[in-house]
């Protein structure tokens, strides 16, 4: 049986246990509690045949960069979040993204999505979805990119749609 590992990465406080949580538990809570590193694991029948799919949600890079770098090693497909509230944190996610190509030779195949949260707080936005949308088709090319709310809801599934079907492409190992 194969096992895929999902990996999200991003700064602290941008919503990867949130997303996660929404995603796998359809909860969402405004309290803050910082994640250190949790896998969930979960069993899928896709197309006939069992996919089985670990979940790596990660802490922010400055408490544990040791971990972060062999999360990014190990994984299989990447989801990078930011918040769209946050400048620093989209160039975080840029800072990720030349450690991915750094790290893993085969970068290109590997799927990643890049999800801009906080959708619902759009009186606090410092991240334009052009500037966003460029950058990752134009000038990284490293994936697919949604913005999304996790306190919301909103769009969420199409995250893991978008993974899917980046991960069709018969060279990534997902
Ligand atoms: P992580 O450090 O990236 O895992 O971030 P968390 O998922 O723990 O979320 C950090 C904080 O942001 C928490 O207080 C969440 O309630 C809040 N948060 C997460 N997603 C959203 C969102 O879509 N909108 C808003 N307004 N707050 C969010
Ligand atoms: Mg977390």
């Amino acid at each position: 049986e194969q096992r895929n590992r999902v990996v999200f990465l991003g700064a602290g406080g941008v919503g990867k246990s949130s997303i996660l949580k929404r995603f796998l538990f359809s909860t969402y809570s405004d309290s803050y509690q910082e994640t250190v590193e949790d896998l969930y694991c979960r069993e899928y029948v896709i197309q006939g045949s069992d996919i089985r799919v670990d979940f790596l949600d990660t802490a922010g890079k400055l408490v544990f960069p040791a971990m972060q770098r062999l999360s990014i090693t190990t994984a299989h497909a990447f989801i990078l979040v930011y918040a769209v509230t946050n400048q620093n944190t989209f160039e975080e996610v840029k800072r990720l993204w030349e450690m991915i190509k750094e790290v893993r030779s085969n970068y290109e195949d590997i799927p990643c999505v890049i999800v801009g949260n906080k959708i619902d707080l759009e009186d606090n936005r410092q991240v334009e979805k052009f500037d966003a949308l460029n950058w990752v088709y134009n000038e990284s090319n490293c994936g697919a990119f949604i913005e999304v709310s996790a306190k919301n809801d909103e769009c969420i599934l199409e995250v893991f749609k978008l993974l899917m079907e980046k991960a069709k492409n018969p060279r990534a190992k997902i």
